[in-house]
């Protein structure tokens, strides 16, 4: 192979120089490579150049003529402000257009009479310019030689988000250079059967035609980044990433864990315990989970499955599994309060099936670590706090962890360290899209808990505004009387100067007026663990019956009389959060209420929002809904540490590329491992990942 062209550093292209080539370089633009990867956000077509006898008003409309005057008028508003008004008459040889701008006189100097242009606006055509068209502040390019009536006009042009101190026309050229540039000798590093049988176009085909599309192109295809060229270069990501995750997989695989061979006793004395039948998505994932278990390599396992669907037993099956062979498991919970009641109710079932269970958060450090350390205790539950104390274990072989986007790669790389290769089981209640499941979790095998337990009685939610008090507290007090629960959720703890949203503990004082016959508590993530603790217990005991809290009880709370959840301000809170909360109720076999209590000034987006919420309880819809009004990059919050940029490819938009990519990538493996045959495919995935995959591989 020969000397990598496209890694020449772009300073070093004919007419760039060190002051652009550092501009450049600010965006990211470091070598031919990186150009020709960067890809124009939007298209123009300017194949359709407009007469200007024939332009249409309201319409937005390319022109191109000489440039016949430009004059600056200047004039007072009636507030006595002094205006300017830059004045550019146009003409094409069927007629006359006023090109307009207001208060940037500057402009004058870039038009040059006689000169060509060519200009793309939305047509005016006021009253006082006698019918004469207008566009107010339209898009111009001069040309200045026949070349650029190649680059810029007369085609379907490619508009990038350049930087300041290179011009749109100057960024263009300079793509347009290095995409036609006779120097494209791309190597493809796809191969040939893989782009025959897909029926995707060639790498240097593809980097042309998105950066210079033919005039056939369809150019609302190319402004969804929707055309075969675009399709393809996601494509060879999609694939690159596949290939490494692959690879990941693979080196996991091969490390030795431990073989849980059980006769199942422990399970079986479970489920004669349990007042319900397993559902048979449960039996379904349990029977994935025990032969991930069986198996000689380290298990690695997402268990997605929106909220309610029955996660914990799931794990507990597993634990129990563990335990019976000997081991030590870990239940890692996100928060303490979680964790603590995790501790209730699985500790319970846990006790009594004779095993040792203990808590270990952040307040109860140090307690029993002699106890954990000596194999004494078979099941830890707790918070990070296992991971971040001095916890040993003698014979830690399952960790469980719960409400994992909580927890970064990091910390599931730091709990594998605790054991030899323990299995590892992920448990998600935030639906997420497969495609992007894949991706963020590509290490990790995928079981889905598609189904809730029976019995489930729908959640009715309804949008209040927030002057509707009176029916709200009608509703609550209908369900406190027939000895149902309520949980009401504020944004805030106390009361703030910066901000006038109501706070939990106003509302705590507001509840007790309002119910004086009952007992509300009050509950936030700044409360000690155990008054925290002491609260949760009188709610699941029955003994609070208003809970007024903060989100701190968005995940896996489970008390199944409560059957009324409140949201205050449903306006300030994101879908899939507001869905967690809402599946803190209808557990129970009673129908239940979620009342979404907005404040206004009410915006689209959070309109949209609660719009969802009302019309849907299917987790994964909400979340793909939620992806879409918030973007993949919010959605997680934080970068997934490790993975590598993909730079064309979209999750979501390209999800037909993922799946083809994922085929294709399974079918190349298999029938040559170390992709041997392909060099070129192979230099092109160390590349991809570089030292990317060091971070990410954790077995
Ligand atoms: P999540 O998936 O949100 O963690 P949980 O594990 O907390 O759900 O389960 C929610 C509730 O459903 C709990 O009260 C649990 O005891 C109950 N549950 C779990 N499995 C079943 C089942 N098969 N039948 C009836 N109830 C079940
Ligand atoms: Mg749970």
């Amino acid at each position: 192979m020969g000397k990598d062209r496209l890694a020449a550093r772009i300073r070093e292209l004919k007419g760039i120089g060190p002051v652009r080539g550092r501009l450049l370089e600010k965006i990211g633009i470091k070598t031919l490579r990186d150009a020709l990867y960067y890809l124009p956000f939007r298209y123009e077509d300017r194949t359709h150049i407009k007469s200007i006898s024939c332009l249409n008003p309201g319409t937005l409309e390319t022109v191109r003529g000489k440039i016949m005057s430009s004059v600056i008028r200047q004039y007072r508003e009636r507030t006595g402000r002094r205006q300017t008004r830059l004045e550019v008459a146009v003409d094409d040889g069927t007629g006359i257009l006023r090109a307009v701008w207001f208060n940037q006189a500057y402009r004058q100097k870039s038009f040059i009479v006689g000169q060509e242009l060519f200009l793309s606006g939305v047509v005016q055509t006021e009253s006082r310019s006698k019918g004469t068209p207008e566009m107010g502040h339209p898009e111009y390019e001069s040309i200045t030689d026949d070349r650029d009536s190649l680059i810029h006009t007369n085609r379907i042009v490619p508009i990038y988000r350049t930087t300041e101190g290179i011009t749109q026309k100057q960024f263009r050229a300079i793509l347009h250079e290095i995409a036609s540039g006779p120097g494209l000798t791309v190597h493809d590093p796809v191969p040939e059967e893989v782009l025959k049988r897909t029926g995707l176009p060639g790498l240097a085909e593809s980097l042309q035609q998105v950066h210079m599309p033919r005039s056939t192109t369809d150019v609302s295809l190319l402004n969804t980044q929707g055309t075969p060229y675009h399709k393809r270069l996601a494509f060879d990501e999609f694939m690159l990433f596949e290939l490494g995750m692959a690879r990941i997989r693979e080196a996991t695989a091969r490390a030795q864990g431990i073989s849980f061979v059980a006769q199942g006793r422990l399970l079986k004395r479970l489920r004669a315990l349990l007042p319900f039948a397993l559902t048979g998505a449960q039996e379904r994932v349990i029977t994935e989970i025990l032969g991930d278990m069986k198996g000689s390599s380290p298990m690695r396992r997402l268990l997605q499955g929106d909220v309610g669907s029955g996660k914990t037993m799931v794990a507990l099956a597993a634990i129990l599994t563990a335990v019976e062979c000997g081991y030590q498991t870990v239940f890692m919970a996100p928060t303490e309060v979680l964790a603590e009641q995790h501790f209730l109710t699985l500790g319970r079932l846990a006790t009594t099936l004779d095993l040792t269970v203990e808590l270990l958060t952040g307040s109860t450090r140090n307690r029993r670590l002699g106890k954990i350390e000596s194999g004494e205790v078979d099941i830890v539950i707790g918070t990070h706090a296992i991971i971040q104390e001095k916890v040993r274990f003698r014979r830690l072989g399952l960790a469980v962890i719960d409400e994992q986007h909580k927890f970064g790669v990091v910390q599931r790389t730091l709990l594998r360290e605790k054991g030899i290769h323990p299995d590892v089981l992920v448990m998600t209640a935030t639906p997420i899209p497969r495609s992007l499941a894949m991706t963020l979790f590509g290490d990790l095998d995928c079981s889905v808990l598609d189904e809730l337990p029976p019995g489930r009685k729908p959640v009715h939610t309804m949008v209040f505004d927030a002057e509707e008090k009176q029916e709200i507290y009608r509703i609550i007090g209908n369900e406190l009387s027939r000895g149902r629960q309520v949980y009401v959720v504020y944004p805030l703890i106390d009361d703030s100067e910066t901000s006038d949203l109501r706070s939990a503990t106003q509302g705590k004082k507001a509840f007790e007026r309002i119910f004086p016959e009952f007992t509300v508590g009050l509950l936030h993530g700044k409360m000690s663990p155990s008054d925290k603790e002491e609260v949760m217990k009188r709610f699941k005991n029955g003994a609070v019956q208003i809970l007024v809290s903060t989100t701190v009880i968005e995940v896996g709370i489970d008390v199944p009389n409560a059957s009324v959840m409140i949201i205050v301000h449903a306006e300030r809170f994101g879908l899939a959060q507001m869905h967690q909360l809402r599946g803190r109720i209808g557990r129970g076999t009673d129908s239940s209420h979620c009342l979404l209590v907005a404040y206004k000034p009410l915006g689209d987006e959070a309109r949209r929002r609660l719009d969802v919420l009302v019309g849907s309880a299917d987790g994964f819809r909400i979340s793909e809904e939620d992806l879409a009004i918030r973007g993949p990059g919010e959605f997680f919050g934080e970068r997934q540490a490790g993975l590598p940029d993909l730079r064309v490819a979209d999750m979501l938009r390209d999800s037909d590329m993922l799946e083809v990519a994922r085929t294709e990538t399974a079918g190349l493996l298999c029938g040559d491992p170390g992709l041997s045959a392909y060099p070129m495919l192979r230099e092109a995935l160390d590349m991809f990942w570089k030292e990317k995959r060091e971070l990410f591989t954790t077995g």
